[in-house]
């Protein structure tokens, strides 16, 4: 990477694991439509190394007791949710797209940067004032975030932390949440 691409790049936990972040997604223009240019993390999840860096980034940002258990949201979000449950020995909870899960769940429905979706958890995921950390790969409009974020309260959770590895800030979702506590490690 030149020092030209290096420089500006930014994030919440200062440039070198931002530009790390950087150096593994990929770009795919018109995916899953024409116009969206969808953020490929798959590399970053691939290289076991700057996987263990992020995970561990991640996890140094918050402090390993500030959280109870981890909230990935589905799908990419699993991936980091289960590497941080088992780098700290707390418990994952899914939070799935709507039909999949097999017990009574909460549901909310959110309009996405391409379609709409709905998000559900179980109703019982939590206990009482359980401390929550929430994970995904990447923050655009924030309608995923903010659903995610009210099913963990409604569900009986309290937001212990929010982490994206990448935040589109064009795209205005940290100002959607506003009030949250949003943490990304790369923001572009
Ligand atoms: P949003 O609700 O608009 O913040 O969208 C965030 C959710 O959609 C996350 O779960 C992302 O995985 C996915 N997503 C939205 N836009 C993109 C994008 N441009 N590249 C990759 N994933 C995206």
């Amino acid at each position: 990477m030149t020092e030209t691409h290096s420089t500006g790049v930014r994030g919440d936990s200062g440039p070198e694991v931002a530009r790390l972040v950087a150096s593994r997604v990929l770009d795919v223009p018109d995916f899953p439509k024409p116009g969206v240019m969808f953020k490929d993390l798959m590399p970053l999840f691939a290289d076991g190394d700057v996987f263990r860096e992020v995970i561990d980034g991640i996890v140094g940002h918050h402090g390993r007791d500030s959280f109870d258990i981890v909230v990935g949201i589905e799908a990419r979000g699993f991936v980091i949710a289960a590497a941080i449950a088992y780098a700290t020995g707390v418990g994952v909870v899914p939070v799935r797209k709507a039909g999949k899960l097999p017990r009574a769940a909460y549901s909310a429905s959110y309009a996405l940067e391409y379609g709409e979706a709905t998000l559900e958890v179980h109703q019982d995921a939590f206990t009482a004032g359980h401390r929550v950390l929430v994970v995904d790969d990447v923050l655009a409009t924030g309608g995923t975030a903010e659903a995610t974020l009210d099913l963990v309260e409604r569900a009986g959770g309290t937001v212990a932390g929010f982490t994206v590895l990448m935040e589109l800030g064009f795209l205005g979702g940290r100002e959607k949440l506003a009030g949250r506590p949003v943490h990304a490690l790369l923001t572009v």
